[in-house]
């Protein structure tokens, strides 16, 4: 007799853990219509409320990669690498991180997300090249990644689909912030991309769906295990999403950010985070011995332009056209570029990075209802870092948008989420801890 979902929504809202063939009926149903949006809603809700342990997040991982291929790459994924960040505001490391490491000899075969609650996604920025197409074939990515050593491609059809489905749907019914459901979303495009070295950047702070730097190395724990239970090589960057990261938030300005970073022209805290990042995938993937020799290889492929290089092949091999890496500002932008002047003089003690996502997503960068498109031009640039100290009357950012109205709204939520006052303040600690 077939599983009745309304039970297993009763069992997990009970707090029951449910067996491996519940979980599979749920999964399976979902992704063949039998099970519709509503119920999974409340079943991820229920999954928020509740939790999951880790047999059940094990399992459902294992579902969410099987319920489309699970590349074998062979000799290719044993040398291949992953990275991952479980997201963040401002997050565009994987747009310098994967050309670089493709740019030492490492192929890098990987699937991303879209932008997530109050986070951005590497698909949506990657969309807004005009031309750059994230949805591959299975041949298409294998033959990408054998062919120039890099592809970024999105969930289809073919490579997890669960994953794909139930993502879209938890970024709009506020069901994203789960430790079982993070975990089982990220490790599941992981294993079923084939490559055999993961590199998570598993982020703490208020621009992360992990408030608190314990839970991060609780999350990156769970993933951990999951990935070396399935025999891959897997470490983990627990850094911090206190504020911002660099100064550019929005599609096509991190594309902007990402590119000047290669160039060796980007933000201090960005350009740290992709050297920690970039060495730690070269050391798990056992490309380097130590982390000298890691730090050595990521030099020269940035200042030989080796890593920009190959983002633009990469922006080529999906149909954009490489003109927009050599010249970024072609990408699209805004005619409406607003500066907003600091009230006062002072430190800036803290930049809200949830509040800051949620503005950008409210100008049209990111989703309200499942399937909206999003705005590729939009967002903020922002002036400063905490720290800094900041004049009354200089421009303090810069807000992207489409209407003066939109810039009213931005411009007051933005000033609330930026304190200014009198103490000098540390910047934050950008690296809390490595599990490798
Ligand atoms: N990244 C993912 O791929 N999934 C999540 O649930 C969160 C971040």
């Amino acid at each position: 007799m077939p599983l009745r979902v309304v039970e297993l929504i009763a069992k997990k809202r009970a707090g029951g853990e449910l067996a491996a063939n519940e979980l599979a009926s749920l999964v399976d149903g979902y992704v063949r219509g039998n099970v519709p949006d509503y119920q999974m809603a409340a079943w991820l809700m229920a999954v928020c409320w509740r939790g999951m342990t880790l047999r059940e997040t094990t399992d459902l991982t294992l579902l969410l990669a099987r319920s489309g291929e699970m590349l074998d790459l062979g000799e290719l994924g044993a040398r291949a690498v992953d990275k991952h960040s479980t997201g963040g505001v401002g997050d565009k490391t994987t747009l310098a991180v994967a050309p670089l490491v493709a740019a030492c000899g490492v192929p890098v075969a990987k699937l991303s997300g879209r932008g997530l609650g109050f986070t951005g996604g590497t698909l949506d920025k990657l969309e807004s090249i005009p031309g750059f197409r994230v949805s591959l074939t299975t041949e298409e990515f294998v033959r990408q990644v054998e062919r120039i050593g890099l592809a970024i491609a999105s969930q289809s059809s073919d490579l997890a689909p669960a994953d794909g489905k139930l993502y879209a749907l938890r970024d709009v019914t506020a069901t994203v912030e789960s430790m079982p459901l993070i975990a089982s979303s990220v490790m599941s495009k992981k294993l079923a991309a084939g490559a055999g070295s993961i590199v998570l950047d598993v982020k703490a702070g208020r621009g992360a769906f992990m408030k608190r730097v314990e839970d991060a190395i609780s999350l990156a724990e769970v993933m951990v295990s999951i990935g070396r239970g399935a025999g891959r090589r897997v470490s983990a960057v627990i850094s911090s999403m206190e504020q911002p990261l660099g100064n550019m938030v929005g599609n096509s300005l991190e594309v902007y950010e990402a590119v000047l970073t290669l160039r060796g022209e980007g933000p201090a805290d960005f350009t740290m985070l992709v050297r920690a990042l970039g060495e730690r995938c070269l050391l798990t993937a056992r490309a380097a011995t130590s982390p000298e020799q890691a730090a050595e290889m990521l030099d020269r492929a940035w200042l030989s332009g080796d890593g920009l290089a190959k983002l633009a092949e990469m922006v080529e091999a999906q149909g954009g056209d490489p003109i927009y890496i050599e010249k970024p500002h072609l990408l699209p932008r805004t005619d409406l570029n607003v500066e907003v002047l600091a009230p006062r003089s002072g430190y800036l003690q803290a930049i809200d990075a949830e509040a800051v996502g949620l503005t950008a997503g409210a100008l049209g960068a990111g989703r309200a209802r499942k399937g909206d498109p999003v705005d590729p031009a939009v967002g903020m640039i922002l002036g400063h870092k905490v720290g800094d100290w900041v004049e009354e009357g200089e421009p303090l950012l810069e807000i992207h948008a489409r209407s003066h109205d939109d810039v009213q709204m931005a411009a007051r939520r933005l000033l609330a989420a930026i304190e200014i006052g009198d103490e000098a303040v540390s910047p934050p600690v950008l690296i809390h801890a490595i599990i490798d």
